[in-house]
């Protein structure tokens, strides 16, 4: 397992551009060390593990920022719930609705084909495909 350093946040953070402050390399420590879909308040948590004097504004701030430079992903899982997706790459997600868990589906579960006609005027920002399950009614 290689351990995601304070030396790899520091470059992750200059190489968007973001000013690089011990905060934010503890908020991208928690959210680039593995794959992870964490509301704004489960990456607090988190953070506070190994950093206890940041606070939830500056989680809040700081995944604005990242939001911005591209670095984290907003992904609206439903209408009262957004988690931030350290994966930038394009993929989908499979969204339990009784859990709130939320998974990447591999390139082989789902497929989406083609390109609808875009409005003219406009280009293809994103193509967002959630799968939302529940538990099977007994
Ligand atoms: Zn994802």
């Amino acid at each position: 397992m290689n351990e995601y350093t304070s030396a790899d946040a520091i470059a992750c953070l200059r190489s968007a551009g973001v000013p690089v402050t011990h905060q934010r390399i503890e908020i991208a420590r928690a959210l680039f060390s593995a794959p992870v879909h964490l509301s704004a308040d489960q990456l607090w948590a988190k953070v506070r593990e190994q950093a206890p004097d940041v606070s939830r504004a500056t989680v809040y701030n700081t995944l604005r920022l990242f939001s911005d430079k591209g670095l984290v992903r907003e992904l609206f899982v439903d209408p009262a719930r957004v988690v931030f997706d350290s994966t930038t790459r394009p993929h989908f997600h499979l969204y339990n609705m009784d859990t709130g868990e939320v998974r990447d589906l591999a390139d082989d579960e789902l497929q989406v084909v083609g390109v609808p006609r875009l409005p003219a005027g406009t280009v293809l920002q994103e193509v967002d495909v959630i799968v939302r399950v529940r538990k099977r009614p007994d």
